[in-house]
């Protein structure tokens, strides 16, 4: 995650991107870091793979061509994927140029977001100049989109009103499920069954926290989990990627978020922060993400858990509270098909 600053401030963002939202990766900090990856992958005898995103990794295009020049020169793995929402592809002749310089500087894939949460912010002719020219410059095959049935027939809510947006998430969500943390834990978990904190109390994390096999880095070198955005491994800025990951492996059990996320899920983590003042939404939690984004966000306002929970960038600020609360408003969704 190359910066969390993004034209768009999507319902379903995994973080809080937006246009009020920062941090930039420098190119050295990127070489610095993806050796530490790469150094990591080979003591297993296998190959890391990097994607750059963001936040829209296209924000700064200066900063993106710095940081993969430079992990070229420095001979690191070759970049496999770029992500973008294709906000920056005014014209045939930019997108053209940017395409082949980032060809010319050797990645795999282009990945282009094309779904009713980006469309409210990205006009729908950009992302398809983006897809025709990356196609032509690329390949076919070097070039996806999440989503093409989206693609294929797009849906423009950029004028409609929250009532109709509502109804184009909730075909968007009854076709692709969401991971409800950051911005979409506000945004879209009245689209799905809630239930009180208790119920998630034998949803332990081991999988997601312990065997994945992705990880986030953002721009300040906090590496998360791949799901688990806002919960801080370590800082790979300040300890080499291979010394982090052997730290993991010996003490995660004394990390106060990931020891309790593995034994006992987000509910182990409710009960830590129910002991320091949380209160659970009475609404209840769509899944046992959305109830750890909930507490992370509230010991991350406590105070005292900067070293695990953050940054604030990760985390809902008051434009994001203020936009929350004026979306809760109920409406009756009878959607067929909806995830209800
Ligand atoms: S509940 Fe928290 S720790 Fe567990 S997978 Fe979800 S975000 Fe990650």
């Amino acid at each position: 995650m190359i910066t969390y600053w993004c034209n768009a401030r999507c319902a379903f963002c995994y973080v809080y991107s937006a246009p009020d939202r920062g941090g930039a990766m420098s190119a050295a900090d990127a070489v610095q870091m993806w050796r530490g990856l790469d150094e990591l992958a080979a003591s297993a005898g296998k190959t890391m793979r990097i994607h750059l995103a963001g936040g829209e990794p296209f924000g700064d295009w200066v900063q993106l061509l710095s940081i993969v020049r430079a992990a070229r020169d420095a001979g690191l793995t070759r970049l496999e994927k770029v992500e973008t929402n294709a906000f920056w592809a005014t014209s045939d002749g930019l997108t053209r140029a940017r395409l082949e310089q980032l060809n010319a500087l050797g990645i795999d894939l282009l990945l282009i977001s094309a779904d009713v949460f980006h469309q409210e912010f990205v006009p729908m002719e950009r992302v398809v100049r983006c897809v025709e020219i990356a196609r032509a410059v690329l390949g076919p095959s070097r070039v996806r989109v999440r989503w093409w049935d989206f693609y294929n027939q797009p849906v423009d809510v950029r004028k409609s009103d929250d009532d109709a947006k509502r109804r184009a998430y909730a075909v968007a969500l009854a076709r692709h499920r969401e991971r409800l943390t950051g911005r979409a834990s506000d945004r879209l978990a009245e689209f799905y069954e809630r239930f009180p904190a208790e119920h998630f109390r034998d949803a332990n994390c081991v999988r997601e926290v312990l065997h994945g096999r992705h990880v986030h880095i953002d721009p300040y070198g906090n590496v998360f989990p791949g799901v688990c955005s806002g919960i801080i491994i370590g800082n790979a800025l300040r300890t080499p990627i291979p010394q982090l990951w052997k730290e993991l492996a010996e003490r995660w059990r004394e990390h106060p978020i990931i020891g309790r996320v593995v034994s006992g899920g987000s509910f182990e983590l409710y009960q830590a922060a129910a002991a320091l003042g949380f209160a659970p939404r009475p609404e209840g939690y769509s899944g046992k993400c959305q109830l750890c984004q909930d507490v992370r966000q509230f010991l991350l306002e406590h105070g005292g858990w900067e070293q695990w929970v953050g940054p604030p960038d990760a985390y809902a600020n008051e434009k994001d509270k203020q936009e929350a609360d004026r979306w809760k408003r109920r409406v009756d969704l009878t959607v067929e098909g909806a995830p209800r």
